[in-house]
């Protein structure tokens, strides 16, 4: 059975855009996984069609109404995890990634404005999950981050299943450097050992490569690797 997505959003007609190109695309058209886009509007029950409104207590800014996005979310709702699109949402993480592409699928709720009436997201069990820390007027690109990260690890999807093994955040750590041809390029040769067909050599390289990296770059990340990786932090050095 195929991986199911829906996305409730104002701008359905946004979906499946960049999605429908490339991997996640081909993966679509493949039946890997599928896609429907779920128009918050069509739920709404007055004669305006209105789906916000102003917010209690004050403030600049509209706010979905809790009974036409509780609405939308009934229409699809089939014990996939519910995700709301919010920039004080829980970080996203590879990790999760990897849980919700193990799932069964996703229902992604998009806000806009100034987001959604909080007894909407509670009466959903919603899990509140960001893309970071910045603010984008609508939920429907992060929407769209969410599902790329997930689909390009469904079954079938990459060519090389050993790419997400290797890559940013599956050990905890960032990647080492790619090169390929031409070995060098503009008076910049490519590292010797990469050359060397060592294969042991080659590994230890880029480990060492990650490590620094991650050290320099994320020392969240290094933080919380050292803690959970024990052993794995010390790595032998060349002799003097
Ligand atoms: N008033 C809100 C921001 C609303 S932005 C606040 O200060 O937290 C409008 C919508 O864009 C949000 O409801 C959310 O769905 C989406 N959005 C904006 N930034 C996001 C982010 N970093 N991660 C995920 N969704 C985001």
């Amino acid at each position: 059975m195929s991986w199911r997505a829906s996305i409730l959003t104002l701008f359905p007609a946004m979906f499946p855009g960049p999605l429908g190109t490339a991997l996640a695309g081909r993966a679509l058209e493949a039946g890997i996984w599928s896609l429907d886009a779920v128009d918050i509007r069509g739920f709404a029950t007055d004669r305006h069609r209105s789906v916000d409104d102003t917010p209690f207590g004050g403030g600049a800014g509209m706010v979905l109404r809790a009974d036409v996005v509780s609405a939308a979310i009934a229409s699809v709702a089939d014990g996939r995890p519910v995700l709301v699109a919010t920039p004080r949402g829980v970080p996203l993480s590879q990790a999760r990634v990897r849980e919700l592409a193990a799932g069964p699928g996703a229902i992604v709720i998009c806000g806009r404005y100034e987001g959604i009436d909080q007894r909407a997201i509670e009466a959903a069990g919603a899990e509140e999950i960001s893309i970071g820390d910045y603010v984008l007027s609508g939920g429907e690109l992060a929407a769209m981050v969410m599902l790329d990260a997930i689909v390009r690890l469904l079954p079938g999807t990459m060519g090389c299943a050993d790419s997400a093994d290797e890559e940013s955040f599956s050990a905890g750590l960032l990647e080492y450097p790619h090169y390929t041809r031409p070995a060098e390029w503009q008076g910049r040769a490519v590292p010797p050992v990469l050359l060397s067909g060592d294969h042991a050599a080659i590994a230890a390289w880029r480990r060492g490569q990650a490590e620094d990296i991650t050290k320099t770059r994320r020392p969240d990340l290094w933080a919380a690797h050292i803690a959970t990786s024990v052993g794995a932090v010390v790595r032998p050095r060349p002799a003097p």
